[in-house]
């Protein structure tokens, strides 16, 4: 592999670092000193664009403002809080993990990457994120964005997964790690995005990819998601219908279907049966509800 020396990453972090303030996002979660809160933040973002996470992180806070209010509280009225996010199996995750922080760690959010790793629903890169934005650990943070710019910016040529995580740690800087992750974040997800904005972007002069040309190296390149597929349409649209159903009252399968009533019943039953295997619904009688709503009562 060939990849850029030394002398060319101390020269991209200066350059980033003096771009930094001009790329940061006005986002409420960014340097939020609470960990809960960015733990939260970091579950939503897995999977749901940027924008549509701002008001159901605030709506889930002011609900649930700890670890230990979520534990406490029943799947339902978890579920209902992810209105508008979809993939509903990290909320489930979510309030399993909240009870795995009451349990196991005192009600407050580890600082530990390893022990982030253990809370359901968190991988390699929320774990990292928690733990650099939230408790300023010495970490790399590698998403989607970053591998772009690491593959491109850095490399010029697309990165194997180790590759991609030695790079990261060695680009890391020694003070405020965390402002460095957040500026690699905000470039990738600005400027750095799968269709890049080379001709305005604040680091192109340094950019190995922009000066040297060739194919463009970050598709394939480790932790670089491939596009998602069509929205309108899918399973995954109509999962959401069914828990936006459910969220507002039990229903027997009948009044369930028709209400949606452009799909197709077989495959509302297949959707069906597929969120009642997630634990995010159950049946209760001859009606389908929400998982959890019997605890409720
Ligand atoms: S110049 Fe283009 S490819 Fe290079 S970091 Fe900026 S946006 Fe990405």
């Amino acid at each position: 592999m060939t990849t850029s020396g030394s002398n060319d990453y101390a020269t991209f972090r200066r350059a980033l670092r003096r771009a930094a303030p001009t790329l940061r996002r006005p986002l409420p979660w960014i340097a939020h000193r609470d960990p809960w809160a960015v733990l939260v933040a970091e579950v939503m973002l897995q999977q749901t664009q940027t924008s549509r996470v701002v008001e159901p992180w605030e709506r889930f806070l002011d609900h649930f403002p700890t670890p230990t209010s979520c534990a406490n509280a029943s799947l339902p009225s978890v579920l209902r809080l992810w209105e508008g996010l979809g993939y509903h199996r990290r909320a489930k995750a979510l309030h399993e993990a909240a009870r795995m922080i009451r349990d196991e760690f005192g009600g407050e959010v580890p600082s530990d990457v390893e022990d982030l790793r253990r809370l359901p629903g968190v991988g390699e890169y929320t774990a990292s994120a928690v733990a650099s934005f939230a408790f300023h650990r010495r970490v790399a943070v590698l998403d989607t964005n970053v591998g772009r710019v690491l593959a491109r910016a850095l490399a010029n040529q697309a990165l194997r997964s180790n590759e991609a995580v030695s790079m990261a740690l060695a680009l890391l800087p020694r003070n405020d790690v965390a402002g460095f992750n957040q500026a690699m974040l905000d470039l990738g997800a600005q400027f750095c995005r799968s269709r890049p904005l080379c001709a305005t972007c604040p680091v192109a002069t340094h950019c190995r990819w922009n000066l040297e040309g060739g194919v463009d190296p970050a598709p394939g390149s480790a932790g670089v998601s491939r596009p998602q597929s069509t929205f309108a349409g899918s399973n995954r649209q109509l999962r959401g219908w069914i828990l936006d159903e459910l969220r507002q009252s039990a229903k027997s399968k009948r009044q369930l279907f028709s209400a949606l009533a452009e799909a197709d019943p077989s495959r509302c039953e297949l959707v069906l049966e597929s969120l009642i295997r997630d634990g995010l619904a159950e049946r209760r009688g001859r009606m389908v509800q929400l998982a959890g709503s019997s605890d409720e009562r």
